[in-house]
């Protein structure tokens, strides 16, 4: 029988949720025995190769690439997973979304007190390779269509690991307390 295949991408994050996924320490070989990664950082498949069954996406959608990349996994995963604060709710990126995209730039390359001095020519970066910034951050859910959420800064390794076990086995997925609370 052939494995479940697994994708995961980081967003707009910082990649403490990917961090949390390897916090499985000894049980990813138990992981790996049950399941196929295909796009991920994890393996450093750049491309969907093959239809995956479950995405796992961490970071909200700050820019049009990480929207392009957010529809890219919504057509190949039948489920997809929102996991950790950044994706479920825009997270510390979204601190900005009071904030004018223009002020944002200005206090990141022109005015900043780490960046002030540096650039004395004031020059925004602007290229066709750099992504286009969107006017707010967006949380997965306003983008596609999003099945599941863990929550967590990020999800605890044992949400992460229980999650994964009850959606490739078809089991319903449990979150006890102490799975999810943070004290
Ligand atoms: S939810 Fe927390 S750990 Fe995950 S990407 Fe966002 S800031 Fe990082």
């Amino acid at each position: 029988m052939s494995k479940p295949i697994i994708a995961t991408t980081s967003l707009a994050g910082c990649f403490g949720c990917h961090m949390s996924i390897l916090d499985i320490d000894e049980k990813i070989l138990d992981l790996i025995e049950l399941v196929e990664f295909n796009k991920s950082p994890i393996d450093d498949i750049k491309t969907f190769t093959k239809k995956c069954d479950i995405g796992l996406i961490e970071g909200g959608c700050c820019n049009d690439e990480n929207v392009h990349v957010l529809k890219d996994f919504r057509a190949n995963c039948k489920i997809l997973v929102s996991v950790g604060e950044c994706a479920i709710m825009g997270g510390l990126p979204a601190m900005r979304n009071g904030i004018p995209v223009k002020e944002c730039l200005q206090e990141a390359y022109l005015f900043g007190p780490t960046v002030s001095d540096v650039n004395t020519d004031k020059i925004l970066p602007k290229d066709e390779d750099i992504p286009i910034i969107l006017d707010r951050v967006y949380p997965c859910h306003e983008v596609v269509k999003i099945d599941y959420f863990l929550p967590g800064c990020p999800p605890s390794a044992e949400l992460i690991w229980q999650a994964l076990i009850a959606l490739v086995t078809g089991d319903k997925m449990k979150l006890p307390y102490e799975v999810i609370k943070y004290d």
